[in-house]
């Protein structure tokens, strides 16, 4: 989708550090890292948000938590674990308007979030 940050990075347009990559997703640092270890797992197919998924991309979303879980064992967060997070639309706080898993770890997390 032309304008949208995330299909730039998946497509090599915008420099990211990339910690994972298959044929249908990306894993790749927050460029603003709220805690130690901060990531992004996207997929490459551009999804608005986790309001436009359908039926047919369940086994997609399956899978690209399975990511998020197996770069975040890379990253270290196994043992201790990490906060998973997922910000749709306004009321969410999504800022990229493409579907995004957030993994932020290596401290211990505070809740409720703001
Ligand atoms: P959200 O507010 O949930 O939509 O999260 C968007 C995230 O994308 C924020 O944590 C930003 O720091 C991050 N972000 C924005 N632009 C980039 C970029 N070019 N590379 C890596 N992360 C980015
Ligand atoms: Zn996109």
């Amino acid at each position: 989708m032309s304008g949208c940050v995330f299909c730039k990075i998946v497509a090599g347009e915008i420099p990211s550090t990339k910690l994972y990559e298959d044929e249908e997703c990306l894993a790749f640092r927050d460029i603003d890292p709220k805690a130690p270890v901060h990531f992004l797992v996207v997929p490459k197919r551009h999804i608005g948000n986790l309001m436009e998924l359908g039926l047919e991309d369940d086994a997609l979303m399956g899978r690209l938590m399975r990511r998020a879980q197996e770069t975040a064992r890379g990253e270290g967060l196994g043992e201790k674990g990490a906060r998973f997070v997922v910000n749709c639309k306004s009321d969410g706080g999504q800022t990229v308007d493409h579907l995004h898993i957030h993994v932020l770890g290596g401290r211990a997390m505070k809740w409720p979030p703001g």
